[in-house]
């Protein structure tokens, strides 16, 4: 059983602070919120559809009816996948833009890549397959080659379909079954389709003018370019000794990146709207000891002591069996509460917030006087610190990013007064006037999140009976079933932060949606359905239990700094975790299990 030590936080002032975040938010919201962003179409094709890591083999189309489709091989499709077997679907075919399994570890394969948060909790099946992670925070391949070792281990690959990205999906409602078109030309009809496309499917770029016009080298992180950098996933960038090169982001990728790029290139600018709180890595191998001594389901109780950690709050005696920077905030408002012997005041919402907050704002400013303690120079030290509450971004952790900015050839550019990077040129980058020329930008500036649907699934069209949109279905916001299924769109599953239920490591809520989602389709086939949906009243039903369970936090999310968490602070946004089942994930998975341990399919039609 781990368990660690609070960290000692400096006192503050709050109230000041509080201005301050407010202050720097003021500062870089922008009136074209989630519209700054491009879409990787037309111009930008190349940065989310062409594959620097494998060729695309030409291939015939495919003209297939099939059972189940699952759009994705990522971690949430493997499960889907794993779960649909477990249940005895064994007719399902999974289509993948990647040429292999792993998704978002697929794709993003830049230097320094890394898991941020426990491998123990994040990477799926590992008693099912039988591994451990070698580390606390695993490196990108070994997290691809898990996605690889799921694909092998329930033999998956004879189902996949690899470069394929499907462009429209529509229901048929002369067959009962959804249309499949994609950008290999294949015609495919699935009487079900499984939505497991990920949060972070598809990559977009900063709106800067100008950027179409640069000369030079251009990659966005998620499709890194060895070939121009040399060296892979752990470093070793040998091509650029000769190269100015710009980053542009500051968010998990741009950061991970960057002090690779800094040890390669002739000289590194980093262009900072915004900055992270970097969190201490203090990385560890696993011990081999630690892993004799687990019993079965210990990950179940591991990935529920973060839920409590990152969700609720621990309980008395409780462990922090994840001790990194994900749980500092409750392990220390845990220790003080011990303290004072004051476990019951927890039982009030509002002073829990109110403890919560207070050892918010210690943690980040201990983080500040972190970047203070390593940043020889104070104006780009003060630059380096983020002004805003835990989780109002990401956490990002490292021990080497802010050491970079020691190095000589290393400048970092405050963007925040401009909101963002000014113009880009035929040979660089615009600050304040001055051009700065570069042989090469690279874009870190992140993936369609929270940006409108149809940019998110880039599916079009997207249509269920009586050719109705899921972007009109879902135009004012959510409506499901559960969080998995809506009206109108017969034998359709969705996965991701929908209407469902939250928790610290997303892999989990991943297979929460595919138990559910492996039952319905099982039971849909038992009774010879040709198609299930629900009732229009039921989701009412859903939405009607989201919101009688809702927690009101919109004033965090809308002081917060903008990014794609808040919906980079557009008023009516969509946030990121969608529109949660509040009253807990364990409770959903109960609610949940009710409802099918009932038999009756309540709420949905079935017809034959
Ligand atoms: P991101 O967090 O969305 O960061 C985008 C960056 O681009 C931000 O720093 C943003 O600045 C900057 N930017 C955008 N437009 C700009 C402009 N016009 N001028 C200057 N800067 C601009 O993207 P990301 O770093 O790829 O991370 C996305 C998510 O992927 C993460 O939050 C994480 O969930 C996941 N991820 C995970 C891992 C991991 O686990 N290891 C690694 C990478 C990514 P602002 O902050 O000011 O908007």
């Amino acid at each position: 059983m781990q368990n660690c030590a609070p960290t000692q936080t400096p006192d503050v002032d709050k109230r000041a602070l509080r201005e301050k975040y407010l202050l720097e938010r003021d500062k870089r919201i922008r009136p074209d919120g989630q519209q700054q962003y491009l879409e990787a179409d037309n111009d930008f094709a190349q940065f989310y559809e062409g594959d620097p890591h494998m060729p695309v083999e030409p291939r015939e189309p495919i003209t297939a009816d099939i059972e189940v489709v699952i759009l994705g091989g990522g971690f949430c499709g493997l499960i889907a996948a794993q779960r649909l077997q477990q249940a005895g679907v064994t007719d399902f075919r999974m289509i993948e833009l990647g040429g292999d399994f792993g998704g978002v570890w697929y794709w993003n394969r830049y230097p320094g890549i890394q898991i941020d948060s426990d491998s123990y909790c994040y990477l799926p099946l590992l008693e099912e397959t039988g591994y451990m992670p070698k580390e606390k925070f695993s490196h990108g391949d070994e997290c691809f080659e898990h996605a690889q070792r799921i694909g092998k281990h329930f033999g998956l690959y004879d189902n996949a379909i690899f470069h394929t990205l499907i462009q429209s999906l529509q229901w048929d409602e002369d067959i009962n079954r959804w249309q499949i078109r994609t950008n290999r030309g294949d015609e495919i009809r699935a009487r079900f389709v499984v939505m497991a496309q990920g949060p972070y499917n598809r990559p977009k770029l900063p709106g800067i003018p100008g950027i179409t016009e640069f000369k030079g080298h251009t990659f966005h992180t998620a499709r890194w370019d060895f070939d121009y950098t040399g060296g892979d996933l752990h470093g070793g960038l040998d091509k650029i000794s000769d190269k100015r090169i710009a980053v542009i982001g500051t968010g998990s990728s741009g950061i991970q990146a960057i002090p690779h790029l800094a040890k390669g290139a002739k000289h590194l600018t980093v262009f900072q709207r915004t900055p992270s709180y970097i969190f201490e890595r203090a990385n560890s191998t696993t011990d081999p000891e630690w892993v004799k001594s687990l019993e079965p389901g210990w990950r179940a109780a591991r990935q529920r002591n973060f839920h409590n950690a990152a969700f609720s709050f621990y309980s008395p005696g409780e462990p922090d069996l994840i001790c990194d920077g994900w749980t500092e905030v409750a392990r220390n408002m845990a220790a003080k509460i011990e303290e004072r012997g004051a476990w019951a005041e927890l039982a009030d919402p509002a002073r829990f917030m109110e403890l919560k907050e207070d050892e918010d704002y210690r943690a980040m400013e201990r983080l500040r006087q972190r970047v203070e303690a390593v940043v020889e120079d104070p104006e780009t030290a003060e630059t380096l610190k983020a002004y805003y509450r835990n989780m109002c971004k990401r956490p990002v952790f490292n021990d080497d990013y802010l050491p970079t900015f020691n190095r000589d050839n290393v400048t970092l550019v405050d963007v925040s007064e401009t909101k963002g990077v000014e113009r880009i040129t035929e040979k660089g980058i615009i600050v304040g006037g001055v051009e700065h020329e570069f042989d090469c930008i690279v874009f870190a500036s992140g993936f369609e999140i929270t940006t409108a649907l149809d940019r998110q699934f880039d599916i079009k069209p997207f249509a269920g009976r009586e050719g109705t949109s899921l972007y009109d279905h879902w135009g004012k916001g959510f409506r499901t079933l559960h969080g998995i299924m809506a009206h109108g769109f017969p034998n359709h599953f969705a996965t991701g932060f929908i209407q469902g239920g939250v928790t610290a490591s997303t892999t989990l809520m991943f297979e929460q949606q595919a138990d559910h989602i492996a039952y319905i389709i099982k039971a849909a086939q038992e009774r010879g359905a040709t198609f299930v949906e629900p009732t229009s009243e039921a989701e009412e039903g859903w939405i009607s239990t989201i919101r009688e369970n809702t927690v009101d936090n919109s004033t965090f999310v809308s002081e917060c700094t903008p990014g794609y968490y808040n919906s980079e602070g557009e008023p009516n946004g969509r946030s990121f975790l969608g529109e949660p089942f509040w009253g807990g994930f364990y409770e959903l998975s109960d609610l949940l299990q009710a409802w099918r341990d009932t038999g009756e399919l309540e709420g949905l039609v079935l017809d034959k």
